[in-house]
């Protein structure tokens, strides 16, 4: 052991459990090489290796056909009567098997209904051994498959309901694929527990001799010796079984057909206009929109319920969610499958098993023709036959996007669609989506809580916050006249406080007085006023003199944020480094026509600070 390094039990206890787990095998194996009497030519020793064969296979059949759907249910529910369900099938698991084979007496026995239903032939037969390993090892692809299908991410299904696809089709082209490896898994385990079953098999049908019972006997019986045979079959088995498991059954996907593209009919633009009351747990949201133009924004802090709200759109959340217009037509009755919504999920929209054609022709009518067509027209030409995980972040979105576009939707809806994303590759798409949204007339929802992507992507935007909308309307509207020093925040305006208006073409400030350029508000009136943080102008010969509060170097600018009067807080930003300290006096200029007043559509009282103080530190 290197010096230096505290010496630790781990090694040694993980140590004796592997010995204590191999040892045996390997004096098996060792007895095994030299014996002379292994015991091949005892009677029935192949034909009860055959009974435990076929038998652990018909169970596994039963177990995999039964099992997996309801896995897949349970993984799904939350109720109360799931949690009881999830439970009792896990009970053969925590019962000892010599117990269950007596609990199963009581359904398939001679006397029960079902025993003398079949003439007794439910025990004392292969199908009475069957039972029995299909009740002990069930359980073991049951867990198995429910973990497996409870990773799945749900909001790949609720994509592929977007694409059309009916629930038993989420089930077949999502939720197997991507659980595949765990119901293996599962499988694996279930089909070697039903064949080394006992316990539970000698209650029900000690005839005909499986494996394990046929093993007992000789050992009870003749002794040692003549168990080496059944044993080294029965290793032989689970060795061969294993490494036929670890065979990867998922053939690689034909090489994509992509045909000459043809650019989708143009289809009249559909606006949104939705009148939203919902509940999820304790959250409501509760918002409204008339059909304005053909992009809209929902611009809201984290939280704010922009993800729900898109998710009532595409009928995700039930009909009750409230009313949604498309164009004229009123759809919040409408299945999610027949909506014609194209959605694009805040975080995992792609299917791992699914290569970008894949992805391309996975809605359902989708037509290669016009598949051709996306898939040029987001540059992903040369990537049709790769997977999701040989894609760049930037790649993946605009997967998600053609993908969405691919089923021909009325709406779009856009979840954040490109938050992960770096700056550079994120201005490209955005660019991209602005491009599309200009040539294809699509409509577009788009969930952001990015200013800027809002302003770029949009005609309408609603400013959400706790569910409800702060305000709504024209986007350039809301951006140039916020209602509140709060939209203000949310929009990303610093510098925006209250003041009185004092004379003419001057402003009071929290007792600092400013020049302004404002026209129309009278005396006394309440305003709000705001200065863009590069139009401050931080010299020696300013005529605000304040303290430094705070000073960040911002690699390409100094941004600069001085206290004035009544701690009256304004950001500047220049692109000189300064060489000042915290704390030290700094004298500023906010030139007159830099200054936006409007007037405050909310007052407070005449002398308070601006939003109770909020508007006064940048966002
Ligand atoms: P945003 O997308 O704006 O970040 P969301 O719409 O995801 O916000 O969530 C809004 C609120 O609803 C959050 O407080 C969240 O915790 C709550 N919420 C979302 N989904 C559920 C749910 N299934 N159960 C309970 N609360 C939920
Ligand atoms: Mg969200």
């Amino acid at each position: 052991m290197r010096r230096g390094v505290t010496r630790s039990p781990l090694p040694w206890l993980a140590g004796l459990i592997a010995l204590y787990l191999a040892v045996p095998v390997g004096a098996f194996v060792v007895r095994f090489a030299v014996s002379n009497q292994r015991g091949f030519g005892s009677a029935g020793l192949f034909p009860s290796l055959l009974v435990s064969l076929e038998s652990a296979t018909i169970s596994l059949a039963l177990i995999t056909v039964l099992g997996v759907p309801l896995a897949y249910l349970l993984a799904r529910s939350s109720g109360r009567v799931a949690s009881v369900l999830g439970v009792v099938v896990q009970l053969p698991l925590a019962f000892p098997p010599l117990m269950c084979g007596i609990l199963l007496v009581y359904l398939v026995g001679p006397y029960t209904f079902l025993g003398r239903l079949f003439d007794g032939h439910l025990t004392m037969s292969v199908t009475g051994v069957i039972l029995a390993q299909t009740f002990v090892s069930a359980p073991f692809l049951i867990v198995g498959a429910r973990a497996a299908f409870a990773s799945v991410e749900p909001s790949l299904m609720d994509v592929a309901a977007t694409l059309g696809h009916s629930e038993l089709s989420r089930f077949r082209r999502v939720a197997l694929p991507v659980a595949a490896r765990g119901i293996r898994a599962g499988m694996l385990l279930a089909w070697l527990r039903a064949f080394g079953e006992y316990g539970a098999v000698v209650v029900i049908a000690y005839h005909p001799f499986s494996l394990p019972v046929y093993t007992y006997n000789q050992f009870s019986g003749a002794g040692l010796p003549t168990t080496l045979a059944p044993s080294a079959l029965a290793l032989l088995v689970a060795v061969a079984v294993v490494g036929l498991s670890r065979i990867r059954l998922d053939p690689r996907p034909r090489a994509a057909l992509v045909p000459e593209a043809s650019a989708p009919a143009p289809s009249p633009p559909h606006r949104v206009g939705f009148d939203l009351d919902h509940r999820v747990g304790s959250f409501r949201l509760s918002v409204s929109h008339r059909p304005g133009g053909n992009r809209l924004a929902i611009l809201g802090p984290s939280g704010s319920g922009k993800s729900t709200l898109l998710r009532c759109l595409a009928g995700l959340q039930g009909a009750a969610a409230g009313g949604v217009r498309l164009g004229d037509r009123a759809i919040e009755g409408v299945r999610v499958e027949d909506r014609r919504v194209g959605y694009v999920a805040q975080r995992f929209s792609l299917y791992p098993h699914m290569t970008v054609w894949q992805h391309l022709m996975f809605a359902r009518g989708a037509t290669p023709s016009i598949a051709a067509h996306w898939l040029a027209r987001l540059g992903l030409e040369g990537l049709e036959d790769r997977f999701p995980r040989q894609l760049s972040g930037g790649q993946q979105q605009r997967v998600g996007l053609a993908q969405a576009l691919c089923s021909s939707p009325a709406l779009l809806l856009l979840d954040e669609p490109f938050s992960g994303l770096d700056p550079p590759v994120r201005r490209d798409l955005q660019r991209e989506l602005r491009r599309l949204q200009r040539d294809t007339g699509l409509s577009t929802v788009l969930v952001t809580h990015d200013p800027e992507e809002a302003a770029l992507l949009s005609e309408d935007l609603i400013v959400l916050s706790e569910g409800a909308a702060l305000q709504s309307g024209p986007s350039r509207g809301v951006f140039a006249h916020p209602a509140s020093p709060r939209v203000a925040r949310l929009l990303g305006i610093p510098n925006l406080h209250r003041a009185v208006v004092a004379s003419e073409g001057l402003i009071d400030a929290q007792g600092t007085l400013l020049e302004v350029n404002a026209e129309g508000v009278g005396a006394n009136a309440a305003v709000l006023w705001s200065i863009r943080p590069e139009h401050v102008r931080v010299r020696a010969d300013g005529r605000l003199l304040g303290t430094l509060a705070d000073i960040a170097d911002l690699g390409t600018t100094t941004e600069l944020e001085v206290a004035l009067a009544n701690d009256l807080r304004i950001v500047a930003r220049t692109p000189e480094g300064l060489d000042l300290e915290v704390g030290q006096p700094c004298r500023i200029e906010l030139p007159p026509e830099a200054i936006t007043v409007w007037p405050d559509p909310m007052p407070t009282s005449p002398t308070s600070a601006p939003g109770g103080g909020e508007a006064s530190r940048p966002a």
